[in-house]
């Protein structure tokens, strides 16, 4: 093979260069999956290819085994991959192997960059592996021929430092080549045992076949088209190790067949961690659609509902013709069934497992929930379903226990005709929140949420099973029963009613719509309640945007008139009017923030001061 003159040199784009300097410098215990991820890539290209023989008849080198190679040299330290795969042009070379294109990997780099280095070993989850290799390398070498009839060949060079160089080769077959100059400390990956090992560990699934040093390592199983009695928990969780380039296990694993109303195999893996938790970016389908063993589709967008998109996995349906496009399967008669039909199975699958062990169901919800939620947010079609897999807190329960929508029906009092609930941002302000006052005194159970998006479902869907779904923080509440005896002593006078609220409505201006005396008051003086359809969950969703419209005021103030610091304030507004004004703004103040709003806390924190010391004051002086 000869090399022309004509070297281009090319800077990488400003995300590949932050990644290559985290992934040159630093010192990882896992450098091996570097193996790995370009055994991945090798069979990505020749799975393409596979589906191109199929769907095209100008395959460059058609006659040309599909496998890959894995070349070792202990004496020159290299170790080199070859695949019979679809290759790269120049422009893709520059494309895939210069810069960043999705927001996910792009997301991924920051949280490297943010000091998060040692997640590096998620590269290959992120769509950056093929960078894993300047872990081990000093130089790497790729050698490249496009499928596509008439294509040269290429080679690109790199040290990992900023700039890359392109030119021409003659020579090449189709496919691609990978040579790594291992560094001083990384040789041990030239030895044939060490990468075996490391095969059997990741690779072992991979359809093709693979030879070390001209020895073939691995057999090949298509593991969905075993019976399920025949196949082991490791051979799943190697499975899921290959199929999502992860390097955990699953959390959970479903693997069904199903002959009608159509023909289908499939295994689907949830796993161990869901990235878009920690802000990773929105997680990419991670489903890939075969049919006959083989790969139509890669990470498809059509199987599977997008609020499953943390599923991992293979779809496979002999339906599916080989020869389809991906253009006419999507929005196809025939994906519409798949996805009905494997969406169907998957949520009775969690059903059956939050059944079976409670638990394990409430690791998924608190790690999962949120595409349920989205789900039932945004799907018609499986609401009913997804409504079941839901999980709350509950006053009732301890703050480790969760609870679903049926089994609170289930603990309903005979006279209760709705279901309470309330959005809170974290169990402890739910509990000591005013608006469980009432509740607590008639030993009713409240469910407690901490996402705004189930404010939004419950807003959605109105009712479960006939019967009505409130929040307690709005303002029109009914109660099954009174509240008890009111105490006599604290007995506010009934004709300065009006005067004192008319009095506080002058203070508090624009900020409350309304104050009226409160029914459902025992031990608070005072609580801020919410318009219908706009709970405190919705308003702090919309305050976390923006400030000034989450604070325009419709809320309601409500006042405990049993209170005994209500009553007093009355006597304090005629006798130091200023004070009492200060005392007015902390009690709203004191009502927003024990509703979980933000207040301004500069003007808090100077308030209080001043009510401190007058409170401190008047101590020392009586
Ligand atoms: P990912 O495989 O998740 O897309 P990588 O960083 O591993 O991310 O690879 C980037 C891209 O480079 C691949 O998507 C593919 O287009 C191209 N590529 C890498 N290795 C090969 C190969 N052996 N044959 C053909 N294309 C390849
Ligand atoms: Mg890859």
């Amino acid at each position: 093979m000869e090399r022309s003159s004509q070297r281009e040199t090319r800077s990488f784009g400003a995300e590949v260069q932050q990644l290559l300097n985290i992934v040159v410098n630093s010192l990882y215990t896992d450098r091996e999956i570097f193996v790995r991820e370009l055994i991945s890539n090798a069979s990505d290209a020749l799975e393409k290819l596979r589906y191109l023989k199929i769907t095209q008849k100008n395959i460059a080198d058609g006659e040309l085994p599909l496998e890959i190679k894995i070349d070792l040299n202990k004496n020159e330290g290299t170790f080199v991959i070859s695949d019979t795969g679809v290759g790269m042009t120049k422009e893709e070379l520059i494309e895939n192997l210069g810069t960043i294109a999705y927001s996910g990997s792009k997301k991924f780099v920051e949280h490297l960059v943010q000091g998060n280095e040692r997640d590096v070993n998620l590269i290959g989850q992120f769509g950056v592996g093929f960078y894993s290799a300047f872990m081990v390398a000093d130089r790497v070498e790729v050698y490249t021929r496009s499928y596509k009839q008439g294509e040269e060949g290429w080679i690109w060079s790199s040290c990992g430092a900023g700039t890359y160089t392109i030119e021409k080769a003659e020579g090449i077959t189709r496919g691609t080549k990978v040579v790594l100059y291992l560094k001083e400390d990384a040789q041990e990956f030239a030895d044939q045992n060490k990468i075996k090992e490391i095969i059997k560990k990741y690779s072992s699934f991979v359809p093709f076949p693979i030879f070390v040093n001209g020895e073939r390592v691995n057999t090949i199983k298509a593991l969905w088209t075993k019976n399920k009695n025949e196949i082991t928990k490791e051979e799943y969780a190697e499975f899921y190790k290959y199929i999502a380039n992860a390097y955990d296990d699953p959390l959970m694993t479903f693997h069904f067949t199903s002959d009608v109303p159509i023909s289908i195999s499939a295994i689907l893996f949830v796993p161990e961690e869901n990235f878009e938790r920690f802000g990773l970016g929105r997680l990419e389908p991670g489903v890939n659609l075969y049919s006959q063993k083989i790969l139509i589709q890669q990470k498809c967008e059509d199987i599977l509902p997008k609020w499953l998109r943390f599923l991992k996995g293979v779809v496979d349906s002999e339906e599916i013709p080989l020869n389809i496009s991906r253009e006419s399967f999507q929005g196809s008669a025939l994906a519409a069934r798949l996805k009905k039909v494997i969406t169907g199975r998957f949520l009775k699958f969690l059903k059956e497992q939050a059944e079976k062990d409670e638990n394990k169901y409430s690791e998924f919800w608190k790690k999962f929930g949120s595409f349920i939620r989205e789900g039932a947010a945004t799907d018609g079609d499986f609401r009913d379903d997804l409504l079941e897999l839901m999980r709350f807190q509950s006053s009732k329960l301890e703050p480790d226990k969760l609870t679903s929508l049926k089994d609170y029906v289930g603990r309903m009092k005979e006279e209760q005709k709705v279901i309470y609930y309330l959005n809170t941002p974290s169990r402890d302000m739910a509990d000591s929140s005013p608006y469980m006052e009432a509740f607590r005194r008639q030993d009713l159970e409240v469910l407690y949420t901490d996402d705004a998006a189930d404010d939004y479902i419950f807003n959605l869907i109105g009712d479960y099973k006939g019967k009505k779904i409130i929040s307690i923080d709005q303002e029109n509440l009914e109660l099954p029963g009174p509240l008890g005896e009111k105490s006599k002593d604290e007995v506010f006078p009934k004709d300065e009613m009006e005067d004192f609220k008319k009095w506080l409505k002058g203070i508090l201006g624009d900020k409350v719509s309304i104050i009226r005396e409160s029914k459902r008051l025992v031990e608070s003086p005072a609580v801020v309640l919410n318009p219908e359809g706009f709970t405190g969950g919705l308003q702090r969703a919309v305050q976390a945007i923006n400030r000034e419209l989450g604070m325009k005021s419709l809320k309601i103030l409500e006042i405990n008139f049993n209170h005994s610091l209500i009553k007093n304030l009355n006597i304090l507004r005629n006798k130091d009017e200023q004070f009492a004004e200060k005392i007015a703004e902390q009690l709203f103040d004191n009502a927003l923030l024990a509703a979980g709003f933000l207040v301004d806390t500069s003007t808090m924190v100077n308030r209080i001061s001043e009510i401190l010391e007058k409170a401190v004051t008047s101590i020392i002086i009586d």
